[in-house]
């Protein structure tokens, strides 16, 4: 047997988050066995099998790890001066952006990867065991693929953004040509994803479509920033164009969430209802209506978002917190749409997703014989600390992949 194949037995666990239906998602009491990379067994504390390592986790609870499917960590600067503005007052539009293509443009490679590297450094140590990162800072041809090859080194799942905002000093049609052609071309290797910003300011409904076809005929799946400062077309395309997550959505007409509800029916893999929280308070917008979206039956995910210039946090554990005590969701619900949620929205919640390497991985998100063993250790004996003791440092140990992290 490998030191890698080695098992290893987390036991007395007081509340253990498992997102399987077969236990009803959670169970009292619990122990489970790590063997490799994968979860081999879970059950009743005090009655495992035989592990050649046992850890007594005390009155402590486990959960999977934080699945963050929606971030921008390949960049450089700083926007502190505009955050400040805006919170004397001044309203966020999407132009911004510019500022950080502009830092980001002017970054050599080891400030660009140095940067990342402290972002998925601090998530891990707040119980993030997966991030999707965008490209989105370049915009040019050289840029993205830039952005990309950095992101690769560093993140789970790496999405072109190519069509973040319509860089300073382009005419908008001739450079959407270029996402839709060049730069989709010379990125697509590189990525697994392609996403839109849908908004006013950034790519209206025409432009949308052209990026979402240009995703769908190579085989790309397809992501959208969508419905996030103000009513739109984006979640409509999303699901009109089978993407895998519409995020932002803080604007929703009945319309939309019926559509996104019936993206799921008949068996369907639908289109997932993202809700960024540290994003919603930054720009001082209205949270996105979650319990309305799962009121209706949506699936929803949490994620950080976490950008420089709107959402500048890895704290899965703040989103968490904030969906329990101002969005009405309950405990389990947020801690399952910021584990599972974000899996599902990444194509990643069933086994056999392949890695940027494009090695197959088991499922991540729930904590299940088969899944792969990414999960935290809380100090505390339940999830719900997460939201009645907002704010605090409660991750204590961290697994990814059977590895321990932290
Ligand atoms: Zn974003």
């Amino acid at each position: 047997m490998t030191a890698a194949q080695e098992s290893l037995l987390l036991d007395d666990i007081s509340e253990l988050t498992t997102n399987d239906e077969a236990d009803g998602g959670r169970l009292a009491r619990a122990a489970l066995v790590i063997e490799g990379d994968h979860i081999a067994w879970v059950g009743a504390a005090g009655s495992a099998p035989a592990a050649d390592r046992r850890v007594a986790v005390g009155d402590r609870a486990v959960l999977p790890g934080w699945v963050d499917s929606h971030t921008h960590l390949v960049f450089a600067g700083d926007r502190t001066a505009e955050f400040e503005a805006r919170m004397a007052g001044q309203t966020y539009s999407a132009g911004g952006i510019n500022v950080t293509v502009a830092a980001t443009r002017a970054a050599g490679d080891q400030e660009l990867d140095a940067n990342i590297k402290q972002l998925v450094a601090q998530a891990r140590r707040g119980g993030t065991t997966t991030v999707e990162t965008k490209t989105g800072y370049g915009l040019s041809v050289a840029e993205e693929v830039r952005s990309a090859h950095v992101a690769r080194r560093y993140a789970d799942a790496v999405t072109f953004l190519g069509a973040h905002v319509v860089p300073d000093g382009h005419d908008p049609n001739e450079y959407l040509d270029l996402v839709t052609g060049a730069m989709l071309e010379a990125v697509a290797p590189l990525v697994s994803a392609v996403d839109v910003f849908c908004e006013v300011g950034a790519f209206d409904e025409a432009a949308t479509r052209r990026v979402l076809d240009a995703a769908r005929s190579r085989d790309l799946a397809r992501r959208l920033h969508g419905n996030q400062l103000g009513y739109g077309p984006g979640v409509q395309l999303a699901v009109e164009y089978g993407a895998l997550s519409v995020d932002h959505v803080g604007f929703v007409t009945d319309a939309d969430v019926d559509a996104l509800v019936s993206s799921w029916t008949g068996g369907q893999r639908g289109t997932v209802a993202t809700v960024l929280p540290a994003c919603d308070l930054s720009t001082k917008m209205p949270l996105a209506p979650a319990r309305r979206l799962l009121d209706a039956g949506a699936v929803v995910a949490i994620a950080t978002n976490c950008n420089p210039g709107t959402s500048f946090t890895t704290s899965m554990a703040f989103c968490v917190a904030t969906a329990v005590l101002q969005m009405g969701m309950s405990v389990r619900e947020a801690v399952r749409a910021a584990t599972l949620g974000g899996a599902i929205a990444l194509g990643m919640h069933q086994d056999g997703w392949r890695d940027v390497h494009g090695r197959a991985q088991p499922a991540v998100g729930s904590i299940r014989p088969g899944a792969r063993a990414d999960l935290q250790i809380l100090d505390a004996p339940s999830a719900a600390h997460l939201a009645y003791r907002p704010g605090m440092p409660l991750t204590r140990a961290v697994w990814k992949a059977g590895i321990r992290e932290l």
